[in-house]
């Protein structure tokens, strides 16, 4: 064993470097990439079940870097936030998500969109203010923002994220919990908190059809949200086989590449307007 892995560390030593060295300057870089067009949000549909009648759109960060091309946020995000500086980036988000709100308000289109927040936010006790300021200035009203936030981020800390939770509530956005049934305390807290939405982790939508395990906790996460009062939500629609099952056990809203990719701006104008004029 001393052998091999004397062997393994030889070989893993410059990768990491490489690694933290890319993580570091993305981390030094992601102030100017957010003020240059190096970032920009892409925006995936979310439709009613049965009616497949378009509900909304969830924003999603997208930074294609100059030396590295396309960035995944699973690998920038969370570097983001361990430096600090995520604050900025939902700022930018939820700025460009009211911006497109107020756009087709004006247009006579009423269409929601969800805003991924950080633990950071739920941890600043002036976040529901700032978010109400938001609001007013594009001049939104609440109900068609929604922010998503994981049960995580609530766990991290739970004294300090109740209020702001309770704060945003207040202000009538609708909350979501993300990515449910793969904290570990799910249930027992879900009903603690003032949320109106859960999302069902697409790990369990991708499932389903082949796996009666993962298709017993999308049942049991439909009812329990239903037994609560919750709006469901299903992530990673990819197939008819899934979307239908999730409409025949009352699944309220679907979202994934069955429906739609995340789409740019001007590609999801087009893809409305498919979708209305049809
Ligand atoms: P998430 O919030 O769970 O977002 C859903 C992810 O699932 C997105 O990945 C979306 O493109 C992907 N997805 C949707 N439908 C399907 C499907 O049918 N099949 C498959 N394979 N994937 C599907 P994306 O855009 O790469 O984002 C990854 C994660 O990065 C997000 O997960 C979220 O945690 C984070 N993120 C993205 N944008 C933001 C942001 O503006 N702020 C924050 N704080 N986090 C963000
Ligand atoms: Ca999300
Ligand atoms: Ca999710
Ligand atoms: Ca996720």
């Amino acid at each position: 064993a001393a052998r091999s892995s004397g062997e393994k560390y030889k070989a893993y030593v410059p990768s990491m470097g490489q690694m933290f060295l890319r993580r570091f300057q993305l981390v030094t870089q992601f102030r100017q990439a957010l003020e240059s067009d190096q970032v920009s949000v892409h925006y995936q549909p979310k439709v009613a079940l049965p009616s497949r009648a378009v509900l909304g759109v969830e924003a999603l960060v997208r930074w294609v870097h100059p030396e590295f091309g396309r960035l995944d946020p699973d690998e920038f995000v969370p570097a983001v936030e361990a430096a600090g500086l995520v604050d900025a980036l939902t700022d930018f988000v939820l700025d460009k998500a009211l911006v497109k709100i107020r756009a087709w308000l004006d247009r006579g289109l009423r269409i929601g969109v969800a805003v991924n927040l950080s633990v950071r936010s739920l941890a600043n006790q002036d976040f529901p203010d700032q978010v109400a300021a938001a609001l007013e200035r594009h001049g939104v009203p609440p109900e068609l923002l929604t922010l998503e936030l994981t049960e995580s981020g609530v766990m991290a800390d739970p004294a300090r994220a109740l209020p702001v939770l309770r704060g945003l509530h207040t202000l009538g956005v609708v909350l979501a919990v993300d990515d449910f049934g793969t904290g570990y305390s799910s249930l027992a807290y879900l009903r603690q908190l003032p949320v109106d939405e859960v999302k069902i982790d697409k790990s369990f939508v991708f499932g389903m059809g082949s796996d009666l395990g993962d298709l017993a906790v999308v049942r049991s996460i439909v009812e329990l949200g239903h037994s609560l009062g919750l709006v469901v939500v299903a992530e990673g629609v990819e197939e008819d086989a899934a979307r239908d099952q999730l409409a025949a056990m009352g699944c309220d809203v679907a979202q994934g590449y069955l429906i739609s990719r995340p789409l740019s701006e001007e590609r999801l104008e087009a893809w409305l307007q498919a979708r209305t004029t049809k």
